[in-house]
């Protein structure tokens, strides 16, 4: 107890303690002891009654009424319950204060923020840019099951991904068709989850004029360079004198050579730009015997007999998707795995079934192999680990960044596994919903 209670606490003790003796003294005087103590007792419980009134009183106030002053144990009593009373009355207002400048944190977001709960799946709070961008509107939708009120947007699919739905990106906003948003789901606690809807029509937009303008300037400078490559092509060295021929004549290869790699450039990044300008390709079954002979045929001329080349097809089926571009994206791992493995290595073009039912394509190289830091970089356009030897070899660039493209396109992905000095092996990895079954098993080597 502390002191002052302490202290207040006896006083009351000693002022019972006077009463009951005053009222033993005036009994004795009149001769009435039991009467007068009697008496005097039960004004000390009526005092007590009405003190603890006056408590309740002052608790019960819808006004903060100060206790009176007074140093007995209902006056402490009284001060305590004030003091408890106001501290909580403070720590309230501090959390509605929090509270509010979270909100108004939440409302000054320029990202739509939904709450949503988890198993009903239903809106529990949104900050003010959702009524912008996800057209939800305060109090209407409080409550409302979300996938309904984002109908257009698929919704509930991706809820019902829950934990490992993939964002959503660029799609279009339910208020407002001409709002491009990427949206994420969030599990912050287990019973609610996070929508975080974000607005990038202008990136979207930057993103498009970025690909235009690529397709437009590769697409105008391939005229200018048919032309300058055919007759590049056309010049002929044997009508010039012997001095002028030895002169003119490494100019003139060095001038085809590079005339054909600006092609080759333009050409890739116009299949880039096709690429990406696409959601989808138009998928057909990919018969793989025919194709894994093709790029083992394609190894061996780019190879010129330089390498050993084997073509293993363990999977026995075909793939579903787009030959042209599957024929592309492996036509650039092999002419990598080429380029990139010095003479006397070996290559070896793979396809075999993987073990969640989908097939791997790979192709392994016993080349210069690349630095593991490189690996995360190596799909970017125009990453290169090694300019010189890339340039030397006729390569652009662009080659990783089209396979990307094109496995993407076909929900696959790339794997790169490779040691410096010992090789690399790029593996395309197709899911269960890319394999198609084939007649017959084969196997060639090319
Ligand atoms: P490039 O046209 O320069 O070959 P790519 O996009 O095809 O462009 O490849 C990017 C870079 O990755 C290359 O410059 C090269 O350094 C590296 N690379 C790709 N394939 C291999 C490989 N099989 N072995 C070693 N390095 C490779």
């Amino acid at each position: 107890m502390p002191p002052h209670t302490r202290s207040a606490w006896f006083k009351t003790l000693g002022l019972l303690a006077l009463v009951l003796a005053l009222a033993l003294a005036t009994g004795l005087l009149l001769g009435h002891v039991g009467l007068v103590l009697a008496l005097a007792a039960l004004g000390v419980v009526a005092w007590h009654y009405w003190k603890l009134r006056g408590v309740l009183l002052r608790l019960t106030a819808r006004r903060r009424i100060a206790p009176p002053a007074g140093d007995g144990v209902w006056n402490e009593l009284d001060h305590l319950l004030y003091r408890g009373q106001q501290e909580m009355r403070d720590r309230k207002r501090r959390l509605i204060g929090m509270l509010r400048a979270y909100r108004a944190v939440a409302d000054a977001l320029p990202d739509a923020v939904v709450v949503v709960e988890r198993n009903s799946q239903r809106i529990a709070w949104f900050n003010a840019a959702a009524t912008r961008l996800l057209g939800l509107h305060y109090p209407r939708d409080i409550a409302a099951p979300l996938g309904e009120r984002l109908q257009p947007l698929p919704i509930a699919h991706w809820l019902a991904a829950g934990r490992n739905a993939e964002p959503l990106t660029d799609t279009a906003s339910p208020g407002d068709p001409d709002l491009r948003l990427s949206l994420r789901l969030i599990p912050y606690s287990e019973d609610l989850w996070l929508l975080v809807a974000r607005d990038i029509t202008r990136l979207t937009r930057l993103e498009q004029m970025r690909r235009d303008f690529v397709a437009n300037v590769s697409h105008e400078l391939r005229t200018p360079l048919t032309v300058v490559h055919g007759y590049l092509e056309m010049l002929d060295e044997s009508g010039l004198d012997p001095a002028a021929q030895q002169e003119w004549a490494p100019m003139l290869a060095e001038m085809r050579r590079q005339s054909q790699r600006m092609t080759q450039l333009v050409e890739d990044l116009l299949t880039l730009s096709r690429l990406e300008a696409q959601d989808a390709l138009v998928d057909e079954a990919v018969a793989m015997a025919p194709l894994l002979a093709t790029l083992g045929r394609e190894a061996q001329a780019l190879s010129q007999q330089r390498h050993a080349i084997t073509v293993e097809d363990g999977a026995g089926v075909d793939l579903w998707g787009s030959t042209r571009e599957l024929h592309s994206a492996f036509s650039n791992l092999v002419g990598n795995a080429v380029r990139y493995t010095p003479a006397g290595g070996s290559i070896a073009i793979g396809f075999a079934r993987a073990a969640d039912g989908g097939a791997v394509l790979s192709v392994r190289d016993s080349g210069y192999g690349i630095p593991a830091t490189h690996l995360p970089r190596l799909t970017e356009r125009f990453y290169r680990i090694s300019t010189s030897r890339s340039r030397e070899s006729g390569g652009t660039g662009l080659g990783l960044a089209i396979v990307k493209h094109v496995l993407g396109l076909h929900q696959a992905r790339l794997e790169v596994t490779s040691e410096v000095g010992r090789g690399s092996t790029f593996s395309c990895h197709f899911g269960p919903e890319r394999v198609r079954p084939r007649g017959h098993d084969s196997w060639s080597e090319a």
